[in-house]
């Protein structure tokens, strides 16, 4: 069990879960600590300025989304065929609201679209060709392909393609990108982000942009976002799991967590972790894997960011 522990946090984000050694990392911690930095930057403004749970929660995403080094947006990794199928979710916890998108091939951040969805359409949920028509209808910004695939997806699909395996991507590291967060008001919201699984067929969706698996926020219980295997996060509906656990189960963040990902998770053989927040400001973050990129702000500044095992992360402060 892998766990940890926070208090008075306004916004908790991971770009990605697995196994993440030091060695396979090398000299590389550095630009992934400074992006899940700029990324609770952004969203810690957004809470000093009294905006929503909501507004956090895509502040935080959108810069994990711009950087090619998380699996989402650009840096998403590559299906089969070798273009990028992104997927996101959102959800309000004062109202349940949620919006979701599934195969974007075009959309430059496709947080923003899930949010567009959610405030401007009937629906929760486009796919496909459908959601790409959505987002040209909307004139939501776009990018070419080669704006997503870097150097490294490429390289990560040969090798999976000669190996014949399907992996959420090089050395089983996850890489989705999600946060959870709470405003002033005590609303909660969750975001998640992802370009899914390398060499996955086309068409595949994972949990990421599937409300109450991958994605969940409730102000009765908690926000979530999950990274990992997503076929075994859908089965265990794992975000709602944990939600109701605590809804009418009453049981703590800490406990709804780890029996949802280390007990029920782990028996049925699905790797990965969630972040987690409630409206008084608790969060955990729970793997059953050997890291996650992590990061959480507090109300005061102080900012912890992390990638191997729990309590290996650094706390510093935001000048305020
Ligand atoms: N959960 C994502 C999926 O299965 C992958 C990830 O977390 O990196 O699509």
């Amino acid at each position: 069990m892998a766990t940890e522990d926070f208090t008075n946090a306004v916004l908790v984000i991971h770009g990605g879960a697995g196994i993440i050694t030091r060695s396979q990392l090398g000299d590389r911690a550095p630009e992934f600590h400074d992006v899940l930095l700029n990324a609770l930057s952004d969203g810690y403004k957004a809470w000093q300025a009294g905006l929503s749970s909501i507004e956090i929660v895509v502040s935080a995403v959108t810069v994990l989304e711009n950087s090619p080094l998380f699996n989402a947006g650009r840096g998403s990794v590559l299906t089969h065929t070798g273009g990028v199928e992104m997927d996101a979710a959102l959800m309000r916890g004062s109202d349940l609201g949620a919006g979701a998108v599934t195969q974007l091939t075009a959309a430059r951040n496709p947080i923003h679209v899930a949010r567009h969805v959610m405030d401007n359409s009937p629906f929760v949920m486009l796919a496909g060709s459908g959601a790409d028509q959505y987002v040209e209808e909307n004139d939501l910004p776009t990018e070419p392909q080669s704006y997503f695939i870097t150097d490294a997806r490429q390289a990560q699909l040969d090798q999976q393609r000669t190996s014949g395996t399907i992996s959420l991507s090089e050395d089983n590291k996850f890489g989705t990108v999600g946060a959870v967060a709470v405003d002033v008001r005590g609303d909660v919201a969750a975001a998640t982000s992802t370009g899914g699984m390398t060499n996955k067929h086309y068409g595949r969706v994972g949990d990421s942009p599937i409300i109450g698996a991958g994605t969940f926020a409730d102000n009765h219980s908690c926000a979530v976002s999950a990274t990992g295997h997503g076929e075994y996060f859908i089965r265990t509906t794992c975000a709602a799991s944990i939600a109701s656990r605590i809804r009418w189960g009453n049981q703590s963040l800490r406990d709804a967590s780890d029996s949802v990902i280390c007990d029920e998770l782990k028996v049925l053989g699905g790797s990965g972790g969630i972040i987690a927040l409630t409206p008084d400001g608790t969060a955990v973050t729970t793997i059953n894997c050997s890291g996650m990129y992590r990061g959480v702000v507090t109300e005061s500044g102080d900012v912890y960011t992390a990638i191997f095992e729990p309590g290996s992360g650094t706390w510093t402060r935001f000048a305020c």
